[in-house]
């Protein structure tokens, strides 16, 4: 009996149990396919990414002796649907089972259960033995809770996979050190050189051209950076171990102009892509932790470990609990479109130009630069999510809707009223000078708020505030910020709205 099994584009997992062994009666599809290149309009880099490490991935399938079709983004069939694609595969191969693995997205979830139930032969859904916890766990852990709090999930992680955890008690002393995390880089430790790669993708980009695909964003002399293979990703995760670990945590919140990555792993493409697994990701960490205890403090470690056991499960989590409604959130009624510069990264204030600029060049930017720059910017400009998300769905190498929405949309710009974030990440120019070095080259000053060359960070943030504080009167995280706000001169808010407004108004000429 033949047997079509579908592999999506992010479902690169060498050690699925589907790959255990060969079989000839199974055909495994992979395909660049237009339905995905063109549902948002994508980075260059975030595209060419995705077709190499999906043209390795088969190839490495086929040398082992499993049979592949793939379809190329120039084949006439990457034009069709999933759908189509699907029954053309099996009339084909006269298939008489269709199986795939659970998609992580909401989009395509919903359309393979149609394919499905379309198709007239057998069908089963596999998971994709990646993530620690299945969809629904989180749905599970907090039924009856109040609030879906990051922090107990986390916890609940650890004692349950036995992380750093020594009779239920967390290894030194405490379960999280986010209050180590948040050191200004000013030229020390010095950064170990990225481990990048300089893979010529140019047959991809042509390719990418002559199918019509619309991208956006800039890559350097046609060469890709980001890993590819598996065996580059065991490299990028080396690397991590053993030259930027021992400073993760302490400098996960710092920016600054002449060093893009700083200490951050860059292993999101590869786990989202599913190159890597978060297990062998934590267990190496880990490993490499306690072989060097007396040179890495546990706070480095940690810091590290709630990003990847305690965030990135949980974002799952929330995604699935919430959608397809939480696409659709704008809790703060938020409607200005996006400024021409998060296009082109040309703009005055210095601390957006280098993040969204970076965010061109690279497909990425840290966490910091997309929650306390772009985002907060985004947030006090009062963009309407929906532009937020598809911005950050397309530009960034690890961005798939599961851990983008939920990033964007829920921690970033508040729009979900607070299942995410207990309060807006929002901040005045005062975070982004502590926690980088962009105010000292910026045409704005940080200190100014009012008249010539003040920052627009600063008249954003109190008119935010002002507009928005119906919004927030039940949030206690909030009551500071609100009292502030009434101690406010009239006087001097009404002249920080005016200037708000200016920039609400016409946000490309600040
Ligand atoms: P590191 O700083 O080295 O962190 C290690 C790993 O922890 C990351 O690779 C990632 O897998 C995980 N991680 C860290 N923070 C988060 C988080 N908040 N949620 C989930 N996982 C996390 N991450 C994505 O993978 N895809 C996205 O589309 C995405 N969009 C974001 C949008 C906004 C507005 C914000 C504020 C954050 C977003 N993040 C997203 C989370 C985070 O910024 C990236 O995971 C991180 O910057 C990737 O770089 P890195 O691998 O060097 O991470
Ligand atoms: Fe950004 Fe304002 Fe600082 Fe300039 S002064 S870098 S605009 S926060």
């Amino acid at each position: 009996m033949k047997k079509l099994r579908l592999i999506l584009g992010d479902q690169l997992n060498h050690n699925h149990s589907w790959f255990t062994t060969t079989n000839d009666k199974i055909i495994y599809l992979m395909a660049e396919m237009r339905q995905e290149t063109d549902y948002v309009k994508h980075h260059v880099q975030k595209v060419a990414a995705f077709f190499a490490a999906m043209r390795n991935f088969a190839e490495e399938l086929s040398e082992k002796g499993h049979n592949i079709a793939y379809i190329k983004i120039t084949d006439d069939d990457a034009k069709k649907s999933l759908g189509e694609l699907i029954k053309k595969h099996v009339a084909e191969i006269e298939a008489k089972k269709f199986e795939y693995q659970l998609p992580d997205e909401y989009r395509l979830d919903e359309q393979l259960k149609s394919i499905c139930d379309g198709l007239e032969i057998e069908t089963k859904a596999f998971g994709t033995e990646h993530f620690y916890t299945t969809r629904d766990e989180l749905e599970a852990f907090f039924k009856g809770k109040k609030q879906l709090l990051m922090e107990s999930f986390y916890r609940m992680m650890r004692k349950k996979h036995g992380i750093m955890v020594t009779n239920d008690q967390p290894e030194g002393g405490k379960w999280n050190f986010d209050q180590s995390n948040r050191k200004k880089w000013a030229g020390e430790p010095e950064i170990p050189h990225e481990r990048g790669f300089r893979k010529d993708v140019s047959q991809i980009l042509k390719e990418i051209e002559e199918a019509g695909v619309t991208t956006f964003g800039n890559i350097s002399a046609e060469n890709l950076s980001w890993p590819t293979s598996r065996s580059d990703c065991l490299s990028v995760l080396n690397h991590f171990c053993k030259e930027l670990l021992v400073h993760f945590g302490d400098y996960q919140d710092a920016m600054h102009t002449e060093e893009k990555f700083l200490f951050h792993s860059r292993l999101s493409f590869a786990m989202n892509s599913k190159m890597l697994s978060p297990k062998e990701v934590i267990d190496k960490v880990l490993d490499y932790y306690y072989e060097n205890k007396n040179n890495i403090h546990i706070s480095q470690v940690e810091g590290f470990i709630r990003q990847v056991l305690g965030w990135r499960e949980y974002m799952r989590g929330v995604y699935w609990k919430e959608m397809p409604q939480y696409a659709k959130l704008n809790e703060l009624d938020n409607h200005y479109p996006l400024p021409d510069f998060f296009w082109t990264g040309k703009t005055k204030m210095n601390c957006l130009k280098h993040a969204i600029g970076q965010s061109l060049d690279e497909a990425y930017a840290h966490h910091i630069q997309r929650l306390m720059v772009i985002g907060n910017y985004a947030l006090l400009t009062q963009i309407h999510p929906d532009q937020v998300d598809e911005w950050y769905l397309g530009v960034y190498i690890d961005a798939i809707e599961w851990v983008e929405i939920t990033n964007t949309r829920g921690m970033s710009q508040f729009a979900d009223g607070g299942i995410v974030a207990t309060k807006p990440y929002v901040s005045s120019a005062n975070y982004i000078n502590k926690m980088g070095n962009y105010c000292k080259e910026c045409s704005y000053s940080h200190t100014k708020k009012l008249g010539e060359g003040a920052c627009p960070f600063n008249a954003l943030y109190w008119n935010f505030l002002d507009e928005k504080k119906e919004h927030f009167k039940n949030n206690q995280r909030m009551g500071m910020m609100l009292n502030l706000l009434e101690k406010k001169d009239t006087e001097e808010l009404q002249a920080l709205k005016k200037r708000a407004r200016q920039v609400l108004e016409n946000p490309d000429s600040f």
